[in-house]
């Protein structure tokens, strides 16, 4: 049998040929390996000339300003940077973080710390598609609200949020806002001169980039907010986050970036394309809910539940295809997915939630390959199941 047809995306994407290329001109002593900091010979002055371009990269991207971009590890520590590094400098009393409940785990695990740490957090409902009402956080904010941290798109469902609505809330109030954009940049236009973002996560692997690298958007102009570091050390990224910068890495993750301004609104539109024609052909099924807004969302994800069928017993009969159940954080979990029970699912719904995620490399035959074996698959174990 050969490998299933990859329709989990939004777990992870392969590097571009183009990235991978370009990382491996960092590695070895033929190429740019220096230490960036190295300032003293032509191997360490190549190597930060190669940190600059992508950190002009991935500014020109999302149209911020080079010095406004942080490495960091990913958009785990970003998001851990952000909330973190605000909340403690945020003097008493202001102490008041509002977030949602269908975060990534990477932004409520810190909110759970915080809590211990004294902070107060308020977690918003969203509506039964997923999306925030930019009134119910109005409606949150206090006179002690320091942040506000929601994420552009949703990891599980795709939803996007009105981020430019919820930036003008915020920044009326006086509190700062935090986005999680690692599923959203590269896929839709983010521009920083006119969103009112303090704050943005990204990441480099769910764009064609290498694992173990991402940034953090730390507004500078024309108010620099302020952070303080996770990391001491060697007062690399202006003190902001300390370790040797791994060349190769973030070279990639510029060169990742500045494909996807290229590519960026030729290959949505294939993609949602051939989501579309996926969503169009599984409906047919009947028994068919989406998990998400039917509008309100990002081209490559699709989450749908399939009536008197258990996720587990789908994946299980579809090996043609490698998709997820909920996100997969979740699935090594085997808990049901905390997005879905916060947008209200019951439990039959929330255990038959698969998640499709379709990317730069799907192809027509790959969402024929798909149709065919999850109509197949779904009609099989309907007629096998007793309870409909
Ligand atoms: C993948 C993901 C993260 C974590 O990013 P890493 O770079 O893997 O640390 C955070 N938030 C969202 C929305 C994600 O999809």
């Amino acid at each position: 049998m050969p490998e299933p047809v990859y329709l989990d995306y939004a777990a992870t994407t392969p590097v571009d040929p183009r990235v991978a290329a370009r990382l491996i001109q960092h590695l070895t002593l033929d190429g740019g390996f220096g230490n960036p900091s190295s300032t003293t010979h032509p191997y360490g002055r190549t190597a930060a000339q190669a940190v600059e371009m992508a950190r002009a990269q991935v500014a020109t991207l999302i149209q911020a300003d080079p010095r406004e971009i942080v490495w960091t590890s990913g958009a785990t520590e970003a998001n851990n940077l952000a909330l973190r590094g605000v909340m403690a400098l945020s003097r008493h009393p202001r102490r008041h973080l509002i977030t949602a409940k269908t975060e990534h785990k990477a932004v409520l695990d810190v909110c759970r710390a915080l809590e211990q740490d004294g902070c107060a957090i308020t977690y918003l409902d969203p509506e039964p598609d997923g999306w925030i009402a930019p009134e119910r956080l109005a409606a949150a904010l206090r006179p002690d609200t320091a942040l506000v941290s929601l994420m552009h798109v949703n990891n599980e469902t795709g939803v996007i949020q009105d981020i430019a609505a919820v930036g003008a809330i915020t920044r009326q109030h006086g509190a700062l806002l935090h986005v999680d954009a690692a599923q959203s940049v590269g896929k839709l236009p983010l521009n920083l001169q006119t969103l009112p973002v303090d704050l943005l996560s990204l990441s480099a692997h769910k764009l064609y980039g290498p694992k173990g690298v991402g940034a953090l958007y730390i507004r500078q102009f024309p108010v620099r907010v302020r952070v303080q570091p996770l990391l001491y050390g060697g007062g690399q990224e202006r003190g902001l986050r300390a370790g040797t910068l791994p060349t190769h890495q973030i070279a990639a993750t510029g060169e990742a970036f500045r494909i996807a301004g290229e590519d960026m609104v030729v290959e949505q539109a294939q993609i949602r394309k051939e989501r579309d024609r996926l969503w169009r052909a599984l409906l047919k099924l009947g028994g068919v809910t989406l998990n998400g807004h039917p509008e309100q969302n990002v081209a490559g994800i699709l989450n749908l539940s399939f009536a008197g069928i258990t996720a587990e017993a789908l994946l299980a009969a579809t090996p043609e295809i490698a998709v997820s159940t909920g996100s997969a954080c979740t699935s090594a979990g085997h808990e049901p997915s905390h997005v879905l029970r916060a947008m209200g699912c019951d439990a039959r719904r929330m255990r038959g939630a698969v998640r499709f995620s379709l990317g730069r490399f799907t192809t027509r035959e790959e969402i024929d390959v798909a149709i065919a074996a999850v109509s197949m698959a779904v009609q099989r174990l309907r007629a096998l199941s007793p309870f409909q």
